[in-house]
């Protein structure tokens, strides 16, 4: 791990004008394991949890520090050697930029909670999602809230995090009701990119494996009657309680399903025996294949070789090259 002197921070915050306020959510060696839900993994140089992300991201690129963003950590694992460099943290940034009631356009920011961003949604309730929702009084009378994003209802993430991994269940996927999202470039300019189908697929989104900040994310939604919205969301959340999603930490389904493969890959790793199966902390969810949890003080490094291990022992007894979904930084 590479630590960086005292002066090339400070620096780095004179020069990134962040305001004293925001002093609280600057952090040196911060343990990642405090910002991702497989609660594993080493050490950032500096952490900023900054309320203005498109500047921080700015300043440290053009001052030649790595860069890697953090929704809520919910699809990825860091090193346990930590990174050597600026986790710019989302949450910071989030709430709705603008909403046109009429049309059901709305635009996220990305730092917004996804289970927070279809709470809103229903029940009209727009205020500072980290405090406590303040309610457009009105609209909290209507009958109806905004659909199209309600299966997302009891995922871990934000807005950013689920448009960069096209995150996606029950059938249907983020990009489905995408219509554009704003980018900080690799030239650090500010892009709104459309929404165009041919770029998006299965977890894929035209933004993987390229080096940007996605800032906002505008989203085309319906007015839907509000009993019904409510009631599907929280069989969503039921149905992710009911399978066992939150019993230990983890980021959910480990690999990609693959349709050639002719059936899930939870069920493959299933059949082959695998759960339960453990590398130091650990283990294959006892309850789910496709879920690896931390059963206890998991480092990356055991996530790591547990995840490589069912991969090939899947491809060693049917041949099948799994990939996936997790992101290792
Ligand atoms: C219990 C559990 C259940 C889950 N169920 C599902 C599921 O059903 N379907 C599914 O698809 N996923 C699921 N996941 C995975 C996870 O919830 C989603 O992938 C979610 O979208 C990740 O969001 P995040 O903000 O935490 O992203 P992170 O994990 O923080 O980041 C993921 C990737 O996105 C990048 N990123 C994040 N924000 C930005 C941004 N603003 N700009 C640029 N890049 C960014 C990161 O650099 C990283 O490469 C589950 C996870 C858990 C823990």
């Amino acid at each position: 791990m590479i630590y960086y002197c005292m002066d090339t921070i400070d620096e780095f915050l004179k020069n990134s004008n962040m305001p004293a306020n925001a002093s609280k959510a600057v952090r040196m060696r911060e343990p990642l394991a405090k910002h991702t839900t497989f609660k594993a993994g080493g050490e950032a140089a500096l952490w900023i949890r900054p309320n203005m992300i498109a500047e921080i991201f700015q300043q440290a690129r053009i001052q030649g520090w790595p860069v890697r963003v953090l929704g809520r950590g919910a699809n990825v694992v860091f090193s346990d050697n930590g990174f050597p460099g600026v986790a710019l943290d989302t949450g910071g940034w989030s709430g709705v930029e603008t909403f046109d009631q009429e049309s059901g356009r709305i635009v996220f920011r990305a730092g917004t909670r996804i289970d927070r961003a279809v709470e809103m949604l229903a029940k009209h309730s727009f205020g500072d999602p980290d405090q406590e929702a303040s309610c457009d009084v009105m609209g909290a009378l209507l009958s109806f809230g905004y659909g199209g994003l309600e299966f997302l209802a009891g995922m871990p993430g934000t807005i950013g995090g689920a448009v960069y991994m096209n995150a996606r269940c029950y059938e249907r996927s983020i990009a489905d009701r995408l219509v554009s999202v704003a980018i900080i470039d690799e030239r650090l300019r500010h892009v709104t990119v459309p929404f165009r189908a041919a770029e998006w697929g299965y977890k894929r989104s035209p933004f993987q494996n390229r080096d940007i900040l996605i800032t906002t994310a505008e989203f085309s939604l319906y007015k839907k009657e509000k009993t019904a919205l409510l009631a599907d969301m929280e069989a969503c959340r039921m149905d992710r309680e009911r399978k066992g999603h939150y019993r230990f930490p983890s980021a959910g389904s480990v690999f990609k399903n693959n349709h050639a493969f002719g059936m899930p890959t939870g069920k493959i790793i299933d059949e082959l025996g695998l759960r339960g199966h453990s590398h130091g902390g650990a283990m294959v969810a006892p309850f789910h294949g496709n879920i690896i949890v931390n059963a206890g003080g998991a480092t990356a490094t055991d996530i790591r070789f547990l995840v490589d291990d069912v991969a090939q022992r899947v491809r060693k007894s049917l041949g099948f090259e799994l990939e996936t979904e997790i992101v290792f930084m």
